[in-house]
């Protein structure tokens, strides 16, 4: 590995879907590394075991899995710091708990949620931040053992050192400074014998040699905490770099409502993997390079230096966009894949395929193809208001016309049209928007030429005739 080379991670906790917020932290992630040459690491933190489900997690994997996102360290892949499931790290934790024990940087406390809740209230109302109140601090040994022997459990605090500064480089905001007497002494093993979120993740991140970590701003509050944690455990300190968030287009949290749509739901819309990852590196990071990209030029115009300080949002329209693009860039073989069932009432073979070279260029989501599939396959289509105005327009004769010069035009789109010009005296628009709302029903769609291929003489002089009579009311 280069020596910039970063090793950086994903560490989802599987207590609900990846949305696009944590699909750009990972997927930056995962640009990050493979920009230098590192490594990507995926670690699962699940050690709320309320909350965690293992069909969640399983999604969580195949929607990166999905989306491109590969890692080389972490489940089913393995490594040389597994196990990278948390729930499976219970001896290192002890470990690092017993070490900070030793050096006299925790002690338990018995404290109630009711005993914690009312002191936060009491400073909040006389106007301080709201801190433990190292209520537990000074227990004397015999007092803790006591109410253990009368069956209390404790939490375990980490006691966070006196007027210190704790300061990094974050490499997104820049140079940050805390003062660790605002930060009051936290829960580093609940008193239900799990650890907490800062204890493993900071742990785990020294001990997988992630070298940056990146993750949502969210999470800026917590990083002198486990910088803290990791000095005091005498373990290696990542970098670590917060994102911005991504907000909906109307400024507030993504919502249901508003651009939260998760992974899953994109996927099962027909969003197409490639369309995400170009709509996501381009959200909240100047990416220098306006048109498509393939996944595997994603990683050459990365570069963490050019993510923004402010947070992003979300634009349905650049997505679709970049949906757009990427439909156009699939091969027709990737198209007929992506519409999968949708092409079920076609034959299989020549006539999917001719399908698709037609629709390739006026799809963005398999759904839409359905219409077109009827236009091909049944007997008669239904006429829009649109289409209905045209075919009036025309008038019965031209639809006659038209029907009895297809016979000896037969598969010359180019010629029948001609015929059609020279018998009616129409051209252009006026030809063809009558002739295409009469044979599709719409005064849009892919081209007309090849989609009368598909429909066959038959189908399409029932179509005229239909048209005729619609135009003689
Ligand atoms: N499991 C944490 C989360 O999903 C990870 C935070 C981090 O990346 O450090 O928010």
């Amino acid at each position: 590995m280069p020596a910039t080379a970063l090793i950086t991670r994903f560490a989802p906790s599987p207590t609900g879907a990846l949305h696009l917020g944590n699909a750009r932290t990972a997927l930056f992630s995962w640009l990050a590394a493979r920009a230098s040459g590192g490594h990507f690491v995926l670690r699962v933190e699940d050690t709320d075991a309320g909350r965690s489900q293992d069909a969640l997690l399983e999604r969580q994997l195949d929607d990166l899995r999905w989306l491109g996102i590969t890692w080389d360290e972490g489940p089913g892949v393995g490594g040389p710091h597994g196990p990278y499931r948390q729930s499976e790290r219970g001896s290192i934790y002890a470990e690092a708990l017993a070490k900070l024990e030793a050096g006299g940087q925790t002690y338990p406390c018995f404290c109630s949620p009711e005993e914690l809740q009312l002191s936060r209230k009491v400073q909040l109302a006389s106007g301080r931040p709201p801190r433990y109140a190292r209520t537990c601090a000074g227990l004397s040994a015999v007092d803790v053992q006591r109410r253990i022997d009368s069956g209390a459990a404790p939490a375990i605090r980490f006691r966070v050192p006196d007027h210190r500064t704790v300061e990094f480089v974050d490499r997104i905001h820049g140079p940050q400074r805390f003062q660790s007497d605002d930060i009051g002494d936290f829960v580093i093993r609940r008193a239900d014998g799990s650890v907490s979120f800062f204890l493993g993740n900071a742990v785990d991140d020294s001990a997988m040699g992630i070298t940056l970590v990146l993750r949502g701003d969210d999470h800026l509050a917590n990083t002198p905490r486990q910088l803290l944690l990791l000095e005091a455990l005498g373990m290696p300190l990542p970098e670590y770099g917060h994102l911005p968030l991504v907000l909906a287009p109307s400024g507030t949290p993504l919502s249901k409502r508003e651009g939260a749509a998760s992974l899953t739901d994109l996927r099962a819309q027909g969003y197409l993997p490639d369309a995400i990852c170009n709509y996501l590196i381009r959200l909240g990071h100047a990416c220098g390079h306006d048109g498509w990209l393939a996944m595997d030029q994603l990683a050459s115009h990365f570069d963490l230096a050019r993510t923004s300080h402010s947070a992003a949002r979300f634009d349905e329209a650049q997505l679709r966009h970049w949906q757009r693009e990427a439909v156009t860039h699939s091969t027709d073989a990737q198209i007929e894949q992506w519409l999968g069932g949708h092409l079920d009432a076609l034959q299989a073979g020549e006539e999917r395929s001719a399908f698709v070279a037609v629709v390739k260029g006026n799809v963005l989501f398999p759904a839409e193809v359905d219409e077109l599939v009827g236009v091909v396959v049944h007997d008669s289509v239904p006429v829009s208001a649109d289409a209905k105005a045209q075919i009036t327009e025309a008038g019965p004769d031209f639809f006659v016309s038209a029907g009895s010069l297809l016979a000896t035009n037969a598969g010359d789109f180019k010629g029948w049209t001609r015929a059609i010009a020279d018998a009616t005296g129409r051209k252009g628009a006026r030809l063809f928007m009558p002739l295409r709302s009469a044979l599709t029903g719409a005064t849009h769609g892919p081209e007309l030429a090849p989609l009368v291929g598909l429909m066959g003489n038959a189908r399409v002089l029932g179509r005229l005739e239909r048209a005729q009579a619609l135009a003689g009311k």
